[in-house]
């Protein structure tokens, strides 16, 4: 995803500007200018767009897989890989480049893009970056994000003379737009930590986030085609959205998440009664079972 990519970029810019290399990572704000412009009379034109770790947010496959008319499953055994993302340790797909290519991005020609409106959000906020950092002295230990440039030195599109705020890039790029559709994910990604900094994420918890980030068909024939609504209540509005619109579905499947992976609960759906009987139950006896346990090493122990 957009954020593991920038960490990456970060880190490999401060490295650099270590070595006295030309990245120069520059902390931003919403005015500030810069020089920028990538079309085809660049020397540079595409040249970027390859050997990308481009993690692919829900949303962008939503884009992708309809832009290119294709189900979640083609879409995937086409231009996708799975990786196990390595600040969080949850599943997600990424952009497979081309090896037969030089490692070229699938959707590349010497014109441009073929897919760019309706690129990655990775590829939409280069050259601003979006990070957040934990700053003690400023806020109490809270998270604060910042924008910064990233000025490489093989990118012909500083050397343009269109100048632009970080704000009027951001509108051009549809940022917010897309920060609007990622954001859940993102947090969700970073609720990993609920796990324990340790702890693996269940297999069959990371079966679902999988499903949930990528494919909206079967996540569709889940809800529809399984115990689900023997589970669940949703209400029938709801229930008309999800099986019509995939941004719907992707956004009810967050919630989902929330409640099943994470232990949230969630205003969109709800445990049937008696299942939630059962569960307190299950639990109430798991508890027992495990005092016992506990109980009888311990006399052991004496
Ligand atoms: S999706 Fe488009 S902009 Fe992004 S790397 Fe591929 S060709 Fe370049
Ligand atoms: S290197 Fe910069 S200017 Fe060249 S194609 Fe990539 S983004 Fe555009």
């Amino acid at each position: 995803m957009a954020l593991d990519h920038l960490k990456k970029r970060i880190d490999k810019a401060l490295r650099k500007e270590k070595d006295g290399a030309a990245i120069q990572p520059v902390q931003m704000q919403m005015d500030s200018k810069f020089n920028f412009r990538c079309y085809p009379g660049v020397s540079c034109f595409t040249r970027c767009c390859r050997n990308m770790n481009i993690i692919l947010t829900p949303y962008d496959i939503i884009r992708l897989k309809q832009r290119l008319g294709l189900t979640s499953d083609m879409f995937l055994s086409l231009y996708a890989e799975p990786e196990i993302l390595g600040i969080t340790g949850v599943p997600v797909a990424r952009l497979k480049m081309l090896e037969e290519r030089d490692g070229r991005c699938p959707f590349v020609t010497e014109n441009g893009c073929q897919v760019y409106s309706d690129r990655p959000v990775c590829c939409r906020y280069y050259p601003i970056g979006l990070a957040s950092l934990r700053q003690k002295e400023k806020s109490g230990g809270e998270e604060e994000e910042f924008f910064f440039l990233i000025k490489e030195e093989h990118c012909k599109g500083f050397q343009e003379p269109d100048e632009w705020t970080v704000r009027s890039w951001r509108e051009d790029q549809e940022s917010d737009f897309y920060d609007r559709m990622n954001r859940e994910w993102m947090e969700l990604l970073l609720r990993k930590r609920s796990f324990g900094e340790e702890s693996e994420m269940p297999p069959k918890a990371k079966e679902l986030f999988y499903m949930v980030s990528t494919n909206m068909e079967r996540f569709r024939r889940f809800v529809f085609g399984s115990r689900f609504l023997d589970t669940y209540v949703v209400d029938e509005k709801t229930l008309k959205k999800i099986l019509e619109d995939d941004v719907e579905l992707m956004q009810f499947g967050f919630e989902y998440l929330k409640h099943a992976v994470f232990g949230a609960e969630s205003p969109v759906l709800k445990l049937r009664e008696e299942i939630l009987d059962k569960t307190v139950k299950q639990i109430i006896k798991r508890r027992k079972k495990k005092r016992r346990r506990l109980e009888k090493l311990a006399k052991g122990r004496r």
